[in-house]
Formats: C-alpha cells, sequence, structure tokens
C-alpha cells in the first residue's frame, strides 16, 4: 500500500525592523509568486511540471510513489512582522487538514524558516511544534528551508530533517524539495533519527556576504556537501540578521542515525564556517561612491556595470521605492541607465493615463521612508507601459506567472526607471523584457536586489557594486536594534 504523505507550505521572512505588518490578505494576494492555496489546489499551482519551489521538486519525486494528501500553501514573501490573525489562520488551516487525514506515514512542509509573528519569534519552531503534538512521537515529519533560515532548537526537536537550499542566489529550490524526498524516503525506512544537533555560530553575517558564488560561502556550501556515514542531512544556513529572535543566525545542523554521528558533522561544518570569520565582513560604498566607481569602470566596458541598491530589496523587506539611487544618478552625466524595479502605484497609473509620449509631472516614490528617504519630484516622460502580467524567464523563480499590477518605463534625461504596481525583487529579466528594456543597452543598471540578481545580470555585467543608500533593510546588522538576540553575538564578523 502507498505511504500517505501530507504536504503543505508557509514561507515569510520576517525583517522584524520594519514599520507594519504582513497580513492574511497579503498571503492571499497573486503577486509575485501563487497567492494561498488549499486542498487540491495546492498540487496545480505546484505541479512539478511549472512549480520552482521546493514542493514542487519534492513532488516530482514523490507524487508516484505516495498517496499525497495536499494541505496549504502560501507565502508572504519578505517583509515585515506577520500578524497574529495571519499565522494562526494558516497554521489552523494546516493542522485541521492533518488532524483530518490522519492516520498518516509522514508530513514534509516547504517552509523558509525566519517568520516573526506578532505572537512567536520562532513561527515555524511553532508550527512544527503544533504539527508534531498532532501526528504524535511516531511519524517522521520533514521540511525543507531556505538558504536565511534562522533555525531554532524547537524547530530541530520537532522536524526529522531540514533540507536547506545551498545556493543564494537561490537556484536550487526545486533540488532541495528532491533532497527533502530523499530524506524522507529514508526516514520512511528507518524511523525518526537518533540524532540531531543544531550548532549556533557565534557572529551574524550580513547578507552581502553570504552568496554561494563567491567564498567564503561557497567553502562553507562545499564542506556541507560532504557524505558521513549514518547522516541523513548537513547543512549549513546563513541566517537572516534582520529577523529579532534569541536565536538568530548562522548555523549547522546535522540529522544522523546517532547522536555521535550527527554532533561530528555538525561539529566539523560549524569549524569551517568559524575559522572563515573575518572573510565575511563587507565593505559598503554610499550612492555617489558607487556610481563614481561604475563610471570609471564603464569607460573601458562593454557592458554595463551593475549596481545593487541592496538596501531596498523588497526581498529583504525594503519598500521597493526609495529614491537615493536615482537622485544621485541625476548629479552625473552617466551615459545611459536603467533602474529598477521601483514600485510606485499612482505613478504606474498617471503613466498609463498620459500614454506612451506622455509626460506626467510628479513625485515618484519615497512614499515609505525610512529618513531621510523622500519622493523625486521630476517630469518624466512614459517610454513604455505594461499590463504587468508576464511569465518570469530566470533561474531564481523559474517559469512563474506573476501579476505585478500596471507597470511603466519613465524616462528622465538618459535614465529609465522600470515602475511596478507591486513589490518584486530585481533578479529577473522578465519585467524589463515586458516593458520592451534590454538592459545590456546601458552604461548602468541599478536594480533593487541585494544577491538573488547576480543568476542573472551578473553575466551580463561587466563588473557588479552594492551600495549601501537608505532604505527599510540595514545591510549591515550592527545597526539593528536587537531587542531578543541572545547574549554575546556578534553583530558583524570580528576582523581578523
Ligand atoms: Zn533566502
Amino acid at each position: 500500500m502507498k505511504k500517505r504523505v501530507a504536504v503543505g507550505g508557509f514561507h515569510h521572512e520576517t525583517n522584524s525592523f520594519m514599520d507594519g505588518s504582513t497580513t492574511y490578505d497579503y498571503f492571499v494576494s497573486h503577486r509575485d509568486r501563487p497567492p494561498l492555496v488549499h486542498g487540491a489546489e495546492v498540487l496545480k499551482w505546484l505541479a512539478p511540471e511549472t512549480g520552482s519551489f521546493a514542493l514542487s521538486g519534492f513532488l516530482g519525486d514523490t507524487q508516484n510513489e505516495f498517496e499525497i494528501v495536499p494541505l496549504v500553501w502560501g507565502s508572504g514573501g519578505a517583509g515585515a512582522t506577520v500578524t497574529a490573525e495571519a499565522f494562526e489562520r494558516i497554521s489552523a488551516e494546516m493542522v485541521a487538514r492533518i488532524s483530518n487525514a490522519l492516520p498518516l506515514d509522514a508530513v514534509y512542509l516547504d517552509l523558509h524558516g525566519a517568520m516573526v509573528t506578532e505572537d512567536f519569534e520562532d513561527g515555524e519552531g511553532e508550527l512544527l511544534r503544533r504539527i508534531r503534538r498532532v501526528v504524535g512521537e511516531k511519524i517522521p515529519v520533514v521540511a525543507s528551508i531556505d538558504y536565511h533560515a534562522n533555525v531554532t532548537e524547537l524547530m530541530v526537536q520537532n522536524a526529522d530533517g531540514l533540507a536547506a537550499y545551498r545556493t543564494y542566489p537561490h537556484v536550487d529550490r526545486v533540488r532541495t524539495g528532491q533532497q527533502a524526498a530523499a530524506v524522507l524516503k529514508q526516514l520512511l525506512k528507518d524511523g525518526r533519527p537518533g540524532g540531531r544537533v543544531l550548532r549556533k555560530i557565534p557572529f551574524l553575517i550580513p547578507l552581502n556576504s553570504q552568496s554561494t558564488l563567491v567564498h567564503p560561502s561557497k567553502t562553507v556550501v562545499q564542506a556541507s556537501t560532504k557524505e558521513s556515514p549514518g547522516v541523513y542531512c548537513l547543512s549549513y544556513l546563513a541566517g537572516f540578521p534582520s529577523s529579532d529572535l534569541a536565536e538568530c543566525g548562522p548555523s549547522a545542523l546535522a540529522y544522523a542515525k546517532t547522536q555521535a554521528q550527527a554532533e561530528q558533522a555538525a561539529d566539523e561544518l560549524q569549524a569551517v564556517i568559524e575559522t572563515l570569520e573575518s572573510d565575511f565582513s563587507f565593505p559598503p560604498l554610499n550612492e555617489r561612491q558607487a556610481i563614481e566607481k561604475a563610471l570609471a569602470i564603464a569607460k573601458d566596458a562593454d557592458k554595463p556595470v551593475v549596481i545593487a541598491d541592496t538596501q531596498d530589496n523588497p526581498g529583504c523587506g525594503g519598500t521597493s521605492d526609495t529614491t537615493g539611487v536615482l537622485a544621485e544618478l541625476l548629479l552625473h552625466d552617466v551615459g545611459s541607465a536603467v533602474l529598477g524595479l521601483l514600485c510606485d502605484a499612482d505613478a504606474a497609473a498617471e503613466a498609463h493615463r498620459a500614454g506612451v509620449g506622455g509626460e506626467i509631472t510628479l513625485a515618484l516614490g519615497g512614499k515609505h521612508g525610512p529618513e531621510p528617504v523622500v519622493p523625486l519630484q521630476q517630469t518624466y516622460t512614459v517610454a513604455a507601459l505594461g499590463d504587468g502580467k508576464f511569465a518570469t524567464t530566470g533561474k531564481v523563480t523559474g517559469h512563474r506567472q506573476v501579476d505585478l499590477g500596471p507597470m511603466a518605463l519613465l524616462r528622465i534625461g538618459a535614465i529609465d526607471i522600470a515602475i511596478t504596481s507591486k513589490r518584486m525583487q530585481s533578479h529577473d529579466l522578465g519585467p524589463y523584457q515586458h516593458l520592451g528594456v534590454n538592459v545590456s543597452d546601458y552604461t548602468i543598471v541599478v536594480v533593487k536586489s541585494t544577491c538573488h540578481f547576480r543568476a542573472e545580470f551578473e553575466p551580463l555585467a561587466a563588473a557588479v557594486l552594492v551600495t549601501i543608500s537608505p532604505g527599510a533593510f540595514a545591510a549591515d546588522p550592527s545597526q539593528l536594534p536587537y531587542t531578543r538576540l541572545r547574549a554575546g553575538v556578534r553583530r558583524s564578523p570580528k576582523l581578523a
């Protein structure tokens, strides 16, 4: 008889230091990812043939072998603290569906691992605790988690395997779901693992130093793929520094047949991370320094220079409408530049009213702070329009149907600005192509992204620079006013 396995997902990456909250309605809305889906709809939206999430990879490797019981799946992306209502409604639905589906042989969840709610600093730990209470002590519960998960002891004790993305930019979500499937299949033979170890690293890693395309994270990821006897799952998590919880930060995590095997694997990985501490430090450039450096590089380059406006990355809770880099671009003779994706629904609507070729005078962006961010009052020409409905093309999000609301390309001098009505991180060429923009035609390309853009934009670039312009996401964790972080953690890596 086929094993009965319940599957679901609940993602959020919480920036605790942002104003506002992430509501149930936000999970429900269809944005740059599927809306909140229930029961059989989960299998339709996350199908292996078209889905780009871990659950899609899990289903691809298991749906012929297991009897799959779909639960609920929702992603709130990254943003402010999740409301108690959103957490309780989605968790309650998941737990109720599991309870109704009993008896089950296993549960698989597609999680992020950095959710902070109004009531719980460790959202996933609380969810897993409730699920464990319903399914009992006999059956395995396995999850896939994001590379940025702030893993906690509560998560590790209630899950029996946590398979993590090994890439940033995340181009291996589907593979991670497949890894979780392999772990689960093994546990269905062996029973729940006898050993589990979480080692928290004593310093935070800035996001800009977490890319797995380069050392030191590349080195650590390689160490985490080493196979050891009895080990089901060995993971390096870089952590998400903008979540305020006691157990914030990077981890080495192992599940194995025995406690000794898990301890040995986790200890070895922890030693690799801690030995490289000083290599994780990150030297920032302000807007002026970044643009001057880009123009110097551009003199001898036949490709654009890409500047990452990291502190306004909506993937980390940025509002995607700050204007610091744009204002600085206007002060330089940049040849040509394109900046995106700037979210301003009012500007997009105004552009649609004016039509292509029309001129509009308005206060663009800058509507959500933080100090000293202000709107940029200027006259812009409408260079192109779009309805915001298109498919992504890149390695990070696969072929997702997205709906960003009305979009527009506004032009001021030699600078083009790609405007959306809903936030999306600039990690895909799809939104640009939708507006007829070929980013290779520009001298400077500014993206509101921290690292994900590298998958598509770095191969097109002469160089990549990162700038620290004021925004809701603080790239340097030592600037953050933590209230819950455990004592003794260094808020940025120690220099050698
Ligand atoms: Zn992530």
